[in-house]
Order: structure tokens, then C-alpha cells, then sequence
């Protein structure tokens, strides 16, 4: 086992690293930017060190200097969080080439699942069923057109590189197929350094459902279920929960199964989520895996009992599972608030700034991961999460009850948070029946935009 690690990220993901080395009796060692500089999780960590300036660029970002801080603090390995280097393959390699484990899957599994269009080909390979797209990347707008015409509109142009909901437009006549290709490729371009894009066709009100896996350097991988992650808005996710409400046995049987070996087919070790839309008929496709540990992964910890990003980094230092699928079970309800620094009221802009008043809920099957507290300063250079609520019960009225309690108690003064509009979505119909689909917030909460 490791005796010293560094976490390379911030926030509530830096928190929760330290505390996993914390109960593994690992020394671990923080890093901030001059935007972080002072937050109180830091005092947490053995040591921090300064690596630059706010702008991720300058310091989340930024290598060199997260590989000299490694090397001056002595660590053995470097766990990423999520976002920032988390699934940068060239970081992976440079740190096992300096000796420093990253925590985190082989990059050859890292290269070939970040590119979403090859994901699909391991997919395919492994028989598990994807969205029927445009079988490689689109490089002339005939082509698109061909796809098109081919599975009829609306299509969704997404980016090969894509994440965070970014370089994605739907496209409901050749019109905006062409003109989208464009704006989708520049976008990417921006976003990614990487504007190659491809089609898929465009499912009418999907739910999505991903599974989490876990796989170890000998073969071994499990699944630890699934999670909804269908309440989102513009394809970012609010609400994500275990078991996923109204889903048959046999698909949920089936789309772990589905995971699993697409996380062997693939040479996978670590923790990983394979994603999922399912239509209408229950039909699912993969859609993309996530290589690292992801902002939802507290909801599979409670429903199954496991300790993921201390599996991680046993898993980084060699050891095996040690367990088998059938250790794995799945007990009650677990659902996921994000409580954002946002404006629900004014098109969820962000609102930086400090909080003059910070009440956390509590009390019976209440876990809340945050690196918030009173008189914290939210940054306006990084993602907006500044807390994940989550509740465990029995059954999930009882975890919808516990939410309804714990969002009542939450209060949080001199910032905007999306605190009220997760208080409204838990007493929304078509979500307590867990009628559930990703157009759902939109749908009942911005009619009017
Ligand atoms: P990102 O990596 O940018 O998050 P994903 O591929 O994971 O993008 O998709 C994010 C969300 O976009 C999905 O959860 C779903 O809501 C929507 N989405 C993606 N592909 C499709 C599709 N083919 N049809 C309908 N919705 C889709």
C-alpha cells in the first residue's frame, strides 16, 4: 500500500480523497490554486502546496507543475478527482513515467473509451447494443445527410471529444444538420482541441441509466449497479439515484451485464462508469464511459456498502478485488441532490461569491460530501458544485421523504443555490411516481424559456 498520495483537484472531490487516505491511514498531500488558497478542506491534507494561478490552465491543468509539487512532496501516486486531468491519458502516462502511480484505469483503456466514437466500436465488440449513428466520424455534410435520411430526424451531432453536455446539437431537418455541423465542430474544437464530430439518432424522451464498475489488474471486474441519472438539465445531471424506479429486472440484469463486459473487452482496471439511455420501449444503448470515479459514485457507496475511491487507490497499488460479484448487494435507496452555486430563477447562471450562512441537514440516512463552510468564498473560475446531498432509506419513499426533510433543513444564505428547485422536483408528480426521462426538468420547470 501507499504511504503518501497527492490529490490533483479541488473542492469537494479533494475532500473526499483526503478522507478515503485518511481511513486507509495514508499520508496525502493537497494542492490549490491562488483561487483556492486559504479554503479550510486544505488544512485537512498533511501538506498543500501552492501550483499557480486560478485559471485551471495555470494550475488544474497545468503538468509540469502538478508533476514538480508530486515530486517535492514525495508522493507515490496521484489521484485526479474528476473533470480537470482525470481523463487525460498523456497525464496518466507522464506520471507513471515519473514513477508516480495515477490512480486511475491503464491509459491504453483511457485512449480508446475517450474517444466516444471508438468507445462505440469496443462496444459493438463486446455485443453491447449502442445508438444507431453514423458508424465513424463525419467529415462531408453529404454524408450527414445520408445518415439522416437513412434513420430520419431529429439526429444529435455530438463530439468525438465531448463532455460536459458540450459540442452536442440536436438536428430536426437538413437545415440544421448542416449549419449544426459546423457550429458543433467549432465548438469542440474550442472546448477540446479536437473538432472531429459524428451523428447518433436522437432518442425521443430517453432515461439515463449508467453502471458503476470496478476492476481490478488481474481481470476481475464487478458491477455495483446502476444509478438514474435522468433528471438533468442540458444534459448535466441534478439528480441521480440507485435503484433506478420502474426498471424491469431483467433489463437492469442485463445492462450490468452489458457493462461488465465492456469494461473487460476494453482492458479496464479501476473504477468506471459504462452510460446508458434507455428508450421508451426499455430498449438500452450505450452511450460513452467515463474512465475515472465520478460526482455521483456517494449513491452506489450507500446502496452497496463499498468505499470506491479506497478501492481505487487498493486497486492502484496492486491489490486484488478480493470479492466477487456475488459479495456485492444492493440494499435500499440512495438518491443524489447537487446543490449548485446557481441561479435557478435567472437561467442558472453562476453566483461566485461568499456564503454568509451555511445550515447542513442531518440526522437519520443524511450523508452530505462538501467542502463548504461558513464564510467560504465559492471561486467564479471553477464548476459550480458545492455540495451533494444524499439520503439512504429502506424504499424510496422513504428516501423521498428523507430528501424532502434534509432539503427543508439545508439553508444557505449570500449565494444563489439550485436548493429550491430541488425542493420543488421532490414534489413533482411524474418524479415521486418515477416517471423519469432527461427532458423531464425542462419540460416542468422552463416551459417558458
Ligand atoms: P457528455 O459526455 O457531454 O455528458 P453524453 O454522451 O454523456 O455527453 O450525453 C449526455 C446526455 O445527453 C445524456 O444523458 C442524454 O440526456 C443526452 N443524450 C446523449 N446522446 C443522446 C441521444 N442519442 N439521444 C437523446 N439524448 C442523448
Amino acid at each position: 500500500m501507499f504511504q503518501r498520495i497527492m490529490v490533483a483537484n479541488r473542492g469537494e472531490i479533494a475532500l473526499r480523497v483526503i478522507r478515503a487516505c485518511r481511513d486507509l491511514g495514508i499520508e496525502v498531500v493537497a494542492v490549490y490554486s491562488e483561487a483556492d488558497r486559504g479554503a479550510a478542506y486544505l488544512e485537512l491534507a498533511d501538506e498543500a502546496i501552492c501550483i499557480g494561478p486560478g485559471p485551471a490552465t495555470e494550475s488544474y491543468l497545468k503538468i509540469p507543475r502538478i508533476i514538480s509539487a508530486a515530486e517535492i512532496a514525495g508522493v507515490e501516486a496521484i489521484h485526479p478527482g474528476y473533470g480537470f486531468l482525470s481523463e487525460n491519458a498523456h497525464f496518466a502516462e507522464v506520471c507513471r513515467g515519473c514513477k508516480i502511480e495515477f490512480i486511475g484505469p491503464p491509459e491504453e483503456a483511457m485512449r480508446r473509451l475517450g474517444n466516444k466514437n471508438a468507445a462505440k466500436q469496443i462496444a459493438r465488440q463486446a455485443n453491447v447494443p449502442v445508438v444507431p449513428g453514423s458508424d465513424g466520424l463525419i467529415t462531408d455534410p453529404e454524408q450527414a445527410k445520408e445518415f439522416a435520411n437513412r434513420v430520419g430526424y431529429p439526429v444529435l451531432i455530438k463530439a468525438a471529444a465531448g463532455g460536459g453536455g458540450r459540442g452536442m446539437r440536436v438536428a430536426r431537418n437538413e437545415l440544421d444538420l448542416v449549419s449544426g455541423l459546423q457550429a458543433a465542430a467549432q465548438e469542440a474544437e474550442a472546448a477540446f482541441k479536437d473538432g472531429s464530430v459524428y451523428l447518433e439518432k436522437y432518442l425521443d424522451r430517453p432515461r439515463h441509466i449508467e453502471v458503476q464498475i470496478l476492476g481490478d489488474r488481474f481481470g476481475n471486474v464487478v458491477h455495483l449497479y446502476e444509478r438514474d441519472c435522468s433528471l438533468q438539465r442540458r444534459h448535466q445531471k441534478l439528480v441521480e439515484e440507485s435503484p433506478a424506479p420502474n426498471l424491469p429486472v431483467e433489463v437492469r440484469e442485463a445492462i450490468c451485464a452489458a457493462a461488465v463486459r465492456l469494461a473487460k473487452t476494453a482492458g479496464y482496471y479501476s473504477a468506471g462508469t459504462c452510460e446508458f439511455l434507455l428508450d421508451q420501449q426499455n430498449n438500452f444503448y450505450f452511450i460513452e464511459v467515463n474512465a475515472r470515479i465520478q460526482v455521483e459514485h456517494p449513491v452506489s457507496e450507500l446502496v452497496t456498502g463499498v468505499d470506491l475511491v479506497r478501492e481505487q487507490i487498493r486497486i492502484a497499488a496492486g491489490e486484488a478485488l478480493g470479492y466477487t460479484q456475488s459479495d456485492i448487494v444492493h440494499r435500499g435507496c440512495a438518491i443524489e441532490c447537487r446543490i449548485n452555486a446557481e441561479d435557478p430563477a435567472n437561467d442558472f447562471r453562476p453566483s461566485p461569491g461568499q456564503i454568509t450562512t451555511w445550515r447542513p441537514p442531518g440526522g437519520p440516512g443524511v450523508r452530505l460530501d462538501s467542502h463548504v463552510i461558513t464564510g467560504y468564498k465559492v471561486p467564479p473560475n471553477y464548476d459550480s458544485l458545492v455540495a451533494k446531498l444524499l439520503v439512504h432509506q429502506p424504499t424510496r419513499t422513504e428516501a423521498l421523504a428523507a430528501m424532502r426533510r434534509a432539503l427543508r433543513e439545508f439553508v444557505v444564505e449570500g449565494i444563489k443555490t439550485t436548493i429550491p428547485l430541488h425542493r420543488d422536483i421532490f414534489n413533482t408528480a411524474a418524479f415521486v411516481e418515477g416517471k423519469v426521462d432527461t427532458t423531464l426538468i425542462e419540460r416542468t420547470f422552463m416551459q417558458s424559456k
